[in-house]
């Protein structure tokens, strides 16, 4: 796909289209979707299916790339987040269900280290449960070299406790396998916010084999779905009780009937109402959108698409050539991330400008360009590859040289 896909639509609007050298981040729109899966999303929009049923079988789509008991299409991994607290509070309860966000008298604790905090648990919180931070963070403040160890889960579980909340990333400590050793000997469930953690794709069914009851991914992410997608999988049961909080339920109870392998409904007394999940509800066009995403993730040949990366973040650096008081490097990454970046480093003593502000004059062009700028206090700039088509690195090539006055 080249630059000259249609942007009619943001002609028609008004509205600029960004050079996204980023990510597929919220605030930019989340990634460009293949043409494959916007035209499976196109034909899910021309019929009306039972919803219940289509998430029935998105669970056993995701059980098999995921090695889990079951799934659920959510409108993101907060989305996900949330429902799989909620399914921790209240079980197969539709009573409890029904009251949420009012928690009293259940299980309304949910366990949480000080150094995973971090505003996606708006999600968890909204449940109506209250956190318990345990853990001093020394390795993140720089003061020591230790954080959170895994027996004081243990010792922060009371009779309260409704599950504990582990966020993936590479560095993450303690180990979650220890972690859910320590929570499963407790009986108390463990969810995992994997949102951004794939590539690699090990990781689809890494976090259930080191325990996890329930894990939430991102589907606008690296995974290539609909910006408001996302998945939940784990335990069956956990996974029916986000379903029965999250489909809509206006239905007369005798016309009732929802798939068995997703809801068993002979073990509740009576149907819940709407739940807390339905303010996120998700639309069949995203449900079918993440499947085709995630069928195409699984089936894309990991070394092929490092390859059609490393193109594009080979055509930046081409392009940019040699520039004054910069340093540009690629940076391969292929075993930590399995994303190349491009990595341009100034020395903002000669250059006249600094990292932030050739962000600022990046961004603030026409066409607007967003470049990374999680580095920005050592004077670097990074562009990644996963956003961007054919012929845009050129783009920014060149007006990296314009603005660095070649
Ligand atoms: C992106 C992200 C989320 C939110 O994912 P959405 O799919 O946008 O809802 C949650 N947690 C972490 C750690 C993330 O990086």
């Amino acid at each position: 796909e080249s630059v000259s896909v249609m942007t009619t639509v943001y002609d028609r609007l008004g509205v600029s289209t960004v050079i996204n050298a980023v990510g597929p981040s919220t605030r930019l729109s989340g990634g460009v979707m293949r043409l494959e899966v916007a035209e499976a999303m196109v034909q899910a929009s021309q019929y009306c299916v039972d919803m219940a049923f289509l998430q029935a079988r998105a669970s056993e789509i995701i059980s098999k790339y995921t090695g889990s008991e079951a799934g659920y299409v959510t409108s993101g991994a907060a989305a996900a987040l949330l429902l799989g607290t909620a399914a921790c509070v209240t079980g197969m309860d539709p009573l409890k269900m029904n009251r949420l966000p009012d928690t009293s008298g259940m299980k309304n604790e949910v366990i949480m280290a000080r150094s995973h905090r971090n505003f996606y648990d708006h999600a968890v919180r909204s449940v109506g449960i209250k956190l318990v931070e345990i853990g001093i963070a020394d390795r993140f403040s720089g003061a020591g070299v230790r954080d959170v160890e895994s027996w004081e889960y243990g010792a922060a579980i009371t009779e309260r406790t409704a599950a504990v909340v582990y966020v993936a990333y590479p560095h993450t400590l303690p180990r979650l396998e220890d972690v859910c050793t320590v929570a499963h000997a407790h009986g108390i469930p463990v969810l995992v916010d994997a949102a951004g953690q794939l590539p690699p794709e090990s990781n689809l069914q890494r976090f259930i084999t080191e325990g996890a009851d329930l894990v939430s991914f991102s589907g606008g992410k690296a995974i290539g779905g609909p910006q408001s997608s996302g998945f939940l999988c784990g335990s069956r049961d956990l996974i029916a009780s986000a379903a029965l909080q999250h489909l809509d339920l206006d239905i007369l109870p005798e016309l009732w009937n929802p798939p068995a392998d997703l809801i068993d409904r002979s073990r509740l007394p009576g149907a819940p109402q709407h739940g807390i999940g339905r303010p996120c509800k998700v639309g069949k066009e995203e449900i079918v959108g993440l499947l085709t995403a995630l069928r195409l993730f699984v089936e894309e040949d990991v070394i092929k698409r490092y390859q059609r990366w490393l193109e594009l973040m080979l055509e930046l650096k081409r392009s940019c050539g040699e520039l004054p008081h910069a340093q540009i490097d690629l940076i391969s990454d292929r075993k930590r991330s399995g994303i190349p970046i491009v990595r341009l480093e100034l020395d903002e003593d000669q250059s006249g400008i600094t990292a932030i502000e050739l962000i600022k004059s990046l961004q603030d062009g026409n066409p607007a360009i967003a470049a990374n700028p999680i580095s920005v206090d050592e004077g670097i700039v990074i562009f990644g590859p996963t956003c961007l088509k054919n012929g845009e690195p050129t783009i920014i090539g060149n007006r990296l040289k314009e603005l660095l006055n070649i």
